[in-house]
């Protein structure tokens, strides 16, 4: 089945006993037994929801893996796969990646004894030397937030596959319509199913998908053991966003190219970060791991200052100035103060996020209306 099918069909089935051709919301706690132990399969909603099971198949379906794990955000599915793990334990993890992921894995479980080296993966032999003996994991976040840089998912995973160390993607930014992760070595992909997955700004949700059944049982025993769980109105939301995955980022995505190209021509701006130039380092790997570059940019300006950020991300119209991703609207954002604020100075600066960065998620409104936003808004 091609992927468009997928997004309407894969796992969706008319309800049984009224024949719904919308997977219905189950809102339960409970479920009630024939007799003790006796039941359909559902016991209590933490362990098992059939509308969160439907979503489950579909992700699977979606990512070309075998097993979906949902639950009640981003950083509660990033948390779960943290916790395959233990103390005395070491990542690596890219350097230019989520604010929430860095905090979560510094200032959580880094209290809990786990390590971890963040390294620019765009050099692979960054990934080379920062391998410790104790290395379980490595963890891909591409295109990168918020320079856009691009990671080869196809060649770290050689790397890992030779040591035995997992590899997990972040495949937030691409969604599974652009990037397969599992089928380029991957172990584990994870997204933040509140940007293009749910993709109209109304839902917060998360989701891992794996291939091995024995990944997906310890998964799976995290998800009820530590509760993480969407609730079912979520993963509806979820499903119902899906169903038009391909197209919101076919628009969004081509959007994207011409506001990248109008903006290299603004004698106001300075860099300009978009996979699809074919100047950007990691174009040759996005053409070969992605459909197509993504919807996100960002750019800095030539007078590099937080205050010449601010006149414009105060200035736009039709983008609006808030935090996440992924929706049908256009949001333009300061990682430098916004989503990467957790990040400490230094790291930040070393990463490229300069002052004046602005972030860019395209949405799929008519571009020449985008463009004449920022073109205001820069003036
Ligand atoms: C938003 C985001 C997350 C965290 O997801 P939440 O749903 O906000 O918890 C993780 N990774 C990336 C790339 C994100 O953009």
């Amino acid at each position: 089945m091609k992927f468009a099918t997928k997004a309407i069909h894969a796992g969706i089935e008319p309800d049984k006993t009224s024949g719904a051709i919308m997977t219905p919301i189950f809102q339960t706690s409970t479920y009630v037994q024939d007799a003790p132990g006796v039941h359909k399969g559902f016991e209590y909603a933490r362990t098992h929801n059939p509308t969160r099971d439907v979503l489950q198949t579909q992700l699977a379906a979606l990512e070309n893996g075998n097993h979906g794990i949902c639950f009640a955000s981003g950083l509660a599915a990033t948390d779960a796969i943290a916790k395959l793990f233990s103390s005395g334990d070491h990542i690596v993890s890219c350097n230019d990646l989520y604010g929430g992921t860095y905090r979560i894995f510094t200032k959580v479980f880094g209290r809990f004894g786990m390590q971890f080296s963040f390294v620019d993966m765009t050099d692979l032999s960054n990934i080379e030397s920062a391998l410790k003996d104790n290395t379980k994991l490595i963890w891909i976040e591409t295109p990168t937030n918020p320079m856009l840089n691009i990671v080869d998912i196809a060649a770290v995973c050689a790397i890992a596959k030779k040591r035995n160390i997992l590899v997990c993607v972040d495949n937030t930014f691409a969604s599974p319509y652009l990037q397969t992760p599992l089928d380029l070595g991957a172990d584990i992909v994870l997204h933040s199913a509140t940007k293009y997955l749910g993709g109209h700004s109304d839902v917060i949700h998360g989701a891992i998908v794996v291939k091995e059944k024995s990944l997906a049982d310890q998964l799976y025993f995290l998800q009820n053991a530590c509760g993480g769980v969407p609730g079912p109105q979520d993963c509806f939301l979820i499903l119902r966003g899906i169903k038009t995955l391909h197209i919101r980022m076919d628009r969004a995505c081509e959007n994207a190219e011409k506001i990248a190209q109008y903006l290299k021509g603004n004698p106001k701006v300075g860099n300009v970060n978009f996979p699809g130039f074919t100047e950007h380092s990691g174009h040759e790997i996005a053409k070969k791991q992605m459909k197509k570059f993504g919807a996100m940019v960002s750019f800095s300006l030539k007078d590099d200052s937080i205050e010449a950020a601010n006149k414009v991300l105060s200035s736009t119209k039709l983008f609006s100035l808030a935090e996440s991703l992924g929706g049908v609207e256009s949001l333009i954002g300061h990682p430098a103060t916004m989503t990467h604020g957790s990040i400490p100075l230094e790291e930040r600066r070393k990463t490229g996020v300069v002052d004046s960065l602005i972030r860019l998620s395209v949405g799929i409104e008519d571009a020449d209306d985008l463009i004449e936003d920022l073109k205001n808004a820069i003036q």
